[in-house]
């Protein structure tokens, strides 16, 4: 009786092994995050799944040029049509003459984001020791957003500032990446006079990658992405159409 159990038993524990070994706990579903016709869209409202993970980030350090920009953390990594675009669009910069850029945030995994947003909730329960944490959470989110919400989690959003500079806004940087991100397919995502559409204030070093074409369509229409997503075409249903099914044409392109 007892060799039976015994034999039951490993028998258990060889299939949960095994059971364990092919379904690994939260494994991560890789997405391809530029294919398709039309800017994939991560807000409060299009929250990504908790296993996403963008396929094809590549390492900043190695990939872009030290003598141009500065890294905050050695290991930031972006998708990399994100990062050609950015070294095409610092080249150009700096043949303006515009150099000395920082970048503080490139890819960010939900749970890195689940930190943010932790550390975020601390330091203003600091500031405002009488606050409850639902209060402190609740103003934390107006700069910070949910995990799983935050457009980071594409590989496609950089947070870029000028160098030893106290604020971006105002600098020289800030006002080249403003007047010429679009035409490398980058879009000042969080503008002014937008916050009640996008749920975010104005970020003037939040860049998020769409390709040219798109980037350019929305500067021209001074749209942000949600509103510019509204303009795509429909089906005959009346449904948004699908990414695969989208052509230039359809767009207007
Ligand atoms: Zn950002």
């Amino acid at each position: 009786m007892q060799k039976k159990c015994l034999f039951l038993l490993c028998t258990v524990l060889v299939w949960t092994l095994l059971f364990c070994a092919c379904c690994p706990a939260g494994a991560e579903v890789t997405v391809d995050v530029v294919s398709g016709s039309v800017p994939f869209l991560v807000n409060k409202d299009h929250p990504v799944a908790e296993d996403f993970v963008p396929a094809g980030l590549i390492p900043l350090k190695g990939n872009t040029d030290e003598k141009l920009i500065t890294l905050k953390y050695k290991d930031l990594t972006a998708v990399r049509e994100a990062v050609d675009a950015l070294n095409e669009m610092l080249d150009a910069a700096a043949a303006d003459g515009v150099k000395n850029w920082k970048i503080n945030a490139a890819y960010r995994s939900i749970a890195e984001q689940q930190r943010v947003l932790e550390n975020k909730i601390s330091s203003t329960l600091k500031d405002h020791p009488g606050w409850s944490r639902s209060r402190a959470r609740t103003h934390a989110l107006n700069t910070v957003a949910e995990p799983c919400c935050s457009e980071h989690h594409l590989g496609l959003a950089i947070d870029i500032t000028a160098k030893g500079a106290s604020a971006f806004k105002g600098t020289k940087q800030c006002k080249w990446l403003h007047a010429h991100c679009w035409d490398y397919g980058f879009i000042i995502r969080y503008q002014e006079g937008k916050q009640a559409i996008t749920g975010f204030a104005a970020e003037e070093w939040h860049i998020r990658y769409v390709g040219v074409e798109h980037a350019l369509a929305m500067r021209d229409q001074d749209l942000c992405l949600e509103e510019y997503l509204e303009t795509l075409p429909e089906d005959e249903t009346g449904a948004r159409m699908e990414i695969e099914e989208i052509t230039p044409e359809d767009l207007g392109l």
